[in-house]
């Protein structure tokens, strides 16, 4: 989608700090973490938010969970635990309308939700 900031993070012409990429997925790192490890798993096809998944994009959407369970183990937090988290629409306050998990974790997290 022209206008989408995580497409253009998928498609190089924003930069991120990337921790993992393949044809399907990027994870790339928040730029404003709330936590010591605060990673971003997103698809590269747009997917607005997770109200708008259809059925196409079942196989997308089990990867994007595998790369998000690598990207803990990869970041060291697989063992002490961690939080995926995806926020979809006003009240939960997505601010960022491509379908995104946050992998948040390397501290205790109390009731914050990225
Ligand atoms: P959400 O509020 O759930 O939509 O999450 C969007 C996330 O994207 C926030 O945690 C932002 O800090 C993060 N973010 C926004 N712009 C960038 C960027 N250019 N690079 C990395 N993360 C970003």
């Amino acid at each position: 989608m022209n206008d989408c900031l995580f497409c253009k993070i998928a498609a190089g012409e924003i930069p991120s700090t990337k921790v993992y990429e393949d044809d399907a997925a990027l994870a790339f790192r928040d730029i404003a973490p709330q936590a010591p490890v605060h990673v971003l798993v997103i698809p590269k096809k747009h997917i607005g938010g997770f109200s708008d998944i259809e059925g196409e994009d079942d196989a997308a959407l089990a990867h994007l969970w595998r790369v998000a369970a690598a990207v803990a183990k990869s970041e060291g937090i697989a063992q002490s635990g961690f939080r995926v988290v995806s926020n979809c629409g006003k009240d939960a306050q997505q601010t960022v309308s491509h379908l995104h998990l946050h992998v948040l974790g390397g501290r205790a997290l109390s009731g914050e939700m990225a």
